[in-house]
């Protein structure tokens, strides 16, 4: 330690004696710089509230303000050309892979990008988003987009299909996908594990896109032609994307 540390303290003790209301300011700062040095490797501790309040400041500076006509459009209200189903994983956020600016996309995410069928009761929140966003939205295309390495579906090759859970929600939840694991598993059963979860990855959009066949407005959509369907995936290992339709068939689209 040496003098230029003594002094700091020396001034910072003489500051506080001649203002003693500075000291819940120096108080919370001791705290701050505490935390910094404790951890493990010098950084700075993580501090939530700043991450947040600079991502926000970042966006309205240079996005916020310099777009007034986008967003003073946005504030009269919404009409996206697109729903999208896509997985919460931090990685594959659709707006940041696929570029929509804001009022492009209807978002919905959940683990493995899950379109479960119409249900009432049990899928009240994903038949919601279905709803307005056909309905009231009138969104021309649904994109489901499935991805590389997803935790769900290695979770819904791995959870054995039958007895009791350990979990309280993800097994269940992902059993909506069922159906792609058996036919992974009968035509690649032999296969290694991280291949067949990637042909499990791509056959559950599928599922999806069929389940999505179960809510009557979607079916309407599809035959009025005011509704398309899409299957998709994003795999960030190779940074590749490929697209393809439900046309009462598989039909690929396109692939990078
Ligand atoms: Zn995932």
């Amino acid at each position: 330690m040496g003098k230029d540390y003594k002094e700091a303290i020396a001034g910072l003790e003489r500051l506080l004696s001649e203002k003693g209301d500075l000291k819940p300011v120096a108080a919370s700062k001791v705290e701050q710089i505490t935390a910094q040095l404790q951890t493990p490797d010098g950084q700075p501790a993580f501090d939530p509230v700043e991450r947040i309040k600079t991502g926000y400041i970042h966006f309205k500076k240079e996005k916020f303000d310099k777009n007034p006509a986008l967003y003073g459009e946005l504030a009269k209200g919404q009409s996206p050309k697109f729903m999208v189903f896509a997985c919460s994983d931090s990685r594959v956020c659709p707006s940041h892979v696929l570029d929509f600016q804001p009022g492009e996309a209807f978002v919905v995410r959940n683990v493995a990008n899950m379109v479960p069928p119409y249900d009432k009761t049990r899928y009240a929140g994903v038949g919601a988003a279905i709803e307005y966003a056909v309905l009231h939205l009138k969104v021309e295309y649904i994109v489901v987009i499935g991805h590389s390495a997803c935790g769900g579906i290695k979770g819904l090759l791995s959870f054995p299909d039958e007895g009791p859970t350990s979990t309280d929600f993800i097994e269940d939840w992902v059993k909506i996908a069922l159906p792609a694991k058996n036919k992974v598993k009968s035509e690649h059963g032999s296969e290694p594990f991280p291949e067949l979860c990637a042909y499990c990855e791509k056959e559950a959009v599928n599922v999806h896109l069929g389940n999505l066949l179960s809510y009557p407005f979607v079916r309407q959509g599809l035959v009025n032609k005011t509704l398309g369907l899409k299957g998709g995936y994003y795999d960030f290992v190779k940074g590749t994307f490929e697209l393809w339709g439900l046309d009462f068939g598989l039909s690929p689209s396109f692939s990078v």
